[in-house]
């Protein structure tokens, strides 16, 4: 059934949930099976202005020319649950102590109850160069639809020289995606033939290669056995794209460090979106402020938040949406009841790291970084199956599963 739409105008719901990405869409699929038997009634709205809904984590694999775009990308029409409706604007403003919401277009929405999952903010002007030049002249990003193309544009293209792969500093949506490309990448340029006359260099502003132990002593050895070169500590802060030259902050001397390249891969920085953090809602870094548990708000009762768009301190992942939807719905549904919230999220969150076009190492862990793993197998070992998974299985839990709340 086609969700009901409603034009802008005020209006006043039981819950309010602004965004309709992963996190808003499986939170509301999960409040509508909560709901449907005490409360069938319940009016759920959710704003997003956007036309199209992206699984992103599937853009490793756009870029590395596994997948075309599209597979990435569905109507969010056609996403909305069934009894919740959409407001397709934008909300500019939130005054919770009116419990109250404002859009672009103007409408003025009341709630009793409010969910924030608006994402984050990819930030490509902070880097002087990048943004005029992603998606042209050896520059690729597979951190947006409209670029990721231009990734294995690159990577098929490439006949040797230098390429770089940047990470900078954190917070970053998927901590992995930055080096899974270039995995692939290398094994990509050892097919064609170029691998030979080529450095391949990873660029991260971060100290290791991943915060787990675990999944970083195998991630070592496939720095070591692909010849990758690394720096960390640097910081992309330029592009000088008319000589081929990145800029890069060595964070530990301050000093500047000037590269060239060939063809550079670049994960923006990102942060809160502006009219979040300008909001009563935000933490002192402007990301929306909740229990690292109960994922309620710290000032505000009636509202929660997950996803990107979080404080919550732990890799920003659509693995750990998955769990942190139910969590909200469980606990959401208490507070209503006035009951005690019950339900806790232990920080859990998966990053399935590709190191090669048949090969994976599904990272999985908690708060305190201890591995959190689904399968009854190490799953620190580079392996086939969890490829597959990463291919095959995960797109269909998310599309067919996760967004209607079934997993
Ligand atoms: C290259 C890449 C690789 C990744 N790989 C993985 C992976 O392998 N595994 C994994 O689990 N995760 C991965 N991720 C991360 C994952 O996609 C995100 O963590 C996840 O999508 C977060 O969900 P979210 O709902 O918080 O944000 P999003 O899904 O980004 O949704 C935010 C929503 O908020 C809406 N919005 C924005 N502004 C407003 C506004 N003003 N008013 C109303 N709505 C608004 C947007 O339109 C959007 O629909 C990857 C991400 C990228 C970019």
């Amino acid at each position: 059934m086609a969700p009901k739409e409603i034009q802008s105008e005020s209006h006043s719901y039981d819950i309010v949930l602004v965004g309709g990405g992963s996190a808003g869409i499986t939170t509301a699929a999960h409040l509508v099976k909560q709901l449907r038997k005490e409360k069938p009634n319940a009016r759920i709205l959710i704003i997003d202005p956007a036309e199209n809904h992206y699984y992103q984590p599937i853009w490793t694999l756009v870029g590395a020319g596994v997948y075309p775009k599209e597979v990435s990308t569905r109507k969010e029409r056609d996403l909305i649950p069934s009894g919740v409706i959409w407001l397709q604007e934008a909300v500019s403003e939130f005054i919770p102590h009116m419990n109250e919401v404002r859009t672009k277009q103007g409408a003025r929405v009341s709630y009793r109850y409010l969910v924030v999952c608006t994402g984050l903010k990819l930030d490509w002007e902070k880097i002087p160069g990048l943004a005029e030049s992603v998606g042209k002249n050896g520059v690729c990003s597979n951190y947006s639809y409209e670029t990721v193309e231009s990734t294995w544009k690159n990577i098929r293209e490439f006949t040797g020289g230098t390429a770089i792969f940047t990470q900078p500093l954190p917070p970053i949506k998927c901590g992995g995606a930055p080096q899974k490309i270039m995995y692939l990448a290398d094994s990509y340029f050892r097919t064609s033939g170029v691998r030979k006359k080529s450095d391949v260099v990873f660029c991260s502003a971060a100290g290791t290669i991943f915060s787990v132990k675990k999944y970083a002593d195998t991630l070592n050895k496939v720095l070591q056995r692909k010849e990758i070169v690394t720096r960390y500590k640097h910081n992309l802060t330029a592009l000088r794209t008319d000589v081929k030259e990145a800029v890069f902050k060595n964070l530990d001397t301050n000093e500047e460090v000037i590269m060239h390249y060939d063809m550079i891969h670049v994960t923006p920085p990102q942060s809160p979106c502006d009219f979040v953090r300008n909001s009563p809602l935000a933490n002192k870094e402007g990301w929306v402020e909740v229990d690292k548990e109960k994922l309620q708000h710290v000032r505000y009762p009636n509202v929660f938040a997950l996803g990107d768009a979080s404080n919550l301190p732990t890799s920003k992942t659509g693995a750990a949406v998955r769990k942190q939807a139910s969590v909200v719905a469980q606990n959401l549904v208490a507070e209503m009841k006035k009951q005690p919230l019950t339900s806790t999220y232990n920080g859990y969150t998966s990053c399935p790291l590709v190191t090669g076009y048949n090969s994976l190492v599904m990272a999985e862990f908690d708060y305190d970084q201890n591995p959190a793993e689904t399968f009854p197998i190490d799953q620190s070992k580079e392996r086939y199956s969890m490829y597959l998974v990463k291919k095959y299985v995960l797109p269909r839990l998310y599309w067919q599963f996760m967004l209607k709340g079934r997993a």
